[in-house]
């Protein structure tokens, strides 16, 4: 489901994703080609470490920080993100098609109780019991 990207346009992502503000599905984009893409991870770890260095510097908190594996935390957790996202929209799927066929069952039964009792209340019967 997810477009591939192209370096060039991974690359200009870079700065968005850093800063939070890449959609869902941009993001899921943007992850999959950083996990295949050795020069845009490097570009993004490259970004994401001077973003570090800037701001703790300026704290004096550099020393023996993990910066390389905050930003693996950070990857993973988008992940973990996405995934969360697609089991909730595979859930919603499943709810909207049970209602679909609840109310389709119910109009049977109220337009055409003959075809309700001779074809779908046996089915359901096997289905749901
Ligand atoms: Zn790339």
């Amino acid at each position: 489901m997810s477009t591939k990207l192209t370096c060039k346009q991974a690359q200009k992502m870079i700065r968005a994703y850093l800063d939070d503000e890449l959609n869902g599905r941009d993001s899921a984009a943007f992850i999959s080609h950083i996990r295949n893409c050795e020069s845009c991870r490097y570009e993004l770890e490259t970004s994401f470490i001077m973003d570090y260095a800037v701001q703790y510097l300026d704290e004096d908190k550099v020393d023996g920080f993990d910066i390389k594996g905050l930003l693996d935390k950070r990857i993973q957790e988008g992940e973990k993100r996405m995934t969360t996202r697609r089991v909730l929209g595979i859930l919603l799927w499943a709810a909207v098609i049970v209602m679909a066929l609840a109310i389709i069952i119910i109009l049977v039964m109220l337009l055409a109780p003959d075809f309700y009792s001779t074809v779908i209340f046996p089915i359901s019967r096997l289905l749901f019991t």
